[in-house]
């Protein structure tokens, strides 16, 4: 079902209003600096139009994992300056947004202002979906904008209570980007449509498998996944990443797909995970013990090309080795090449995952497929066709 969007609300229902608006500010962080920003770049243009249109924007976000209590190592607080430089004004900061105190500093705010809250998971109530503590964040605010597509899997008191009691509640510019890129792929596809899919554990990923299979035209697997199915396959997998309490799930699953699932024809192995050590190039039948696969070879990587290049829909989720270590990167480098190559001959091209996202950007190729998601876990469960609690309890269109 679609949902009410931010575009759709006119200036006037904007103007001096108090607008609370859930953002993924989740970013990565060592000593109090932020090592990539593409999150808060991500929720730029719905606080920007916000700012334009004359709101007072209370933006709310969780970092990390604290353990429901204030944690100095998790404050969003370095954050203030981060988003006034690529906003160009200024951020007030709510050291508790759960305080009366915030709620008069938020009324203070000039029309356009910002203001930043501290981490909602300085809050035992945040992963409860306390209704308490929404009641309070609920307080800041005159309506509500969930512009956190990468927390819209989570049912709590920022993303889900909260959309309960501020209305308008709706879809932010991000959110409404990727839940039409994702729902159109998975939806309505230009075929041929094939799913790439790899990373490290099949367990994770057996869901997406069978919600993608009778959609798509073909599903490629490599990284460690594949490795399950060789086993699967009665192959020696050596010191692979294997998963053995999911050689039966692959079993059946290979049998379900038939010659929809491909399969690495061969992989790049070594004795150790270690980019120093000696590799070879094996056909999958010949893995040796004591050695174990951490890339798909040259002869996978260019099947899975060429599938690619003859694709109109393309979903990457999960890279084809050991990507962190190279010389394992280079599957999935040449992946994110296709994938490329494949947008700029017209095809639909789409990332999902975490990984999978850093691997498009360490190629430089973030800005030539169709859409990189913001949200690992949640581009992975909207795929699954699993409904998204934070996108659920928005108003329908
Ligand atoms: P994403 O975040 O894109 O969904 P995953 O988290 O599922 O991807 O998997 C990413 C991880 O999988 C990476 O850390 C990568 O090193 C690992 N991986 C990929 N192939 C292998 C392999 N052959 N052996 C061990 N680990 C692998
Ligand atoms: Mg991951």
């Amino acid at each position: 079902m679609s949902k009410r969007t931010l575009a759709q609300l006119d200036g006037t229902q904007l103007d001096g209003q108090r607008v609370v608006v859930r953002v993924d500010l989740n970013v990565p962080m060592s000593g109090g600096t932020v090592t990539d920003d593409t999150r808060i770049r991500a929720s730029l243009p719905t606080i920007q139009l916000l700012h334009d249109r004359g709101a007072r924007v209370v933006l709310l976000s969780h970092l990390g994992r604290p353990a429901g209590v204030p944690d100095p190592r998790y404050s969003l607080r370095p954050l203030v300056r981060v988003l006034e430089k690529l906003l160009g004004f200024p951020v007030a900061f709510l050291a508790d947004p759960t305080s009366s105190d915030a709620v008069s500093e938020v009324r203070h705010l000039p029309r356009g202002g910002v203001a930043l809250g501290e981490n909602t998971r300085f809050y035992p109530g945040e992963e409860k979906n306390d209704p308490a503590l929404a009641d309070r964040f609920a307080a800041l605010g005159d309506m509500y904008v969930n512009d956190a597509f990468g927390s819209a899997h989570r049912a709590h008191a920022s993303t889900e209570a909260i959309a309960h009691r501020l209305k308008p509640a709706v879809a932010g510019l991000l959110m409404e980007k990727e839940l039409r890129f994702l729902g159109e792929a998975v939806d309505h596809p230009a075929r041929p449509f094939v799913a790439i899919l790899g990373g490290a554990k099949i367990s994770g990923k057996i869901d997406l498998v069978e919600s993608l299979l009778p959609k798509v035209d073909r599903i490629l697997i490599g990284g460690a996944m594949a490795c399950t199915f060789f086993k699967a396959m009665g192959l020696e997998t050596g010191t692979s990443l294997v998963e053995p309490d999911r050689v039966d799930m692959a079993k059946s699953l290979l049998q379900q797909a038939g010659d929809k699932l491909v399969l690495p024809s061969g992989a790049v192995i070594a004795q150790r995970l270690d980019g120093s050590a000696p590799t070879r190039e094996v056909s999958r039948d010949q893995v040796p013990s004591g050695w174990g696969v951490y890339d798909i070879d040259d002869a996978s990587l260019q099947l899975f090309a060429d599938c690619i290049a003859a694709a109109k829909t393309v979903i990457w989720n999960g890279p084809m080795g050991v990507f962190e270590t190279p010389p394992f990167d280079r599957g999935t480098l040449g992946v994110a090449r296709a994938l490329a190559a494949a947008t700029r001959a017209g095809a639909v091209t789409i990332v999902g995952g975490g990984d999978s996202a850093a691997a498009i950007a360490a190629a430089g190729l973030e800005d030539q497929v169709t859409h990189v998601s913001t949200g690992g876990g949640a581009s992975l469960e909207f795929l699954e066709g699993k409904p998204l609690p934070g996108v659920a309890a928005l108003d329908d269109a």
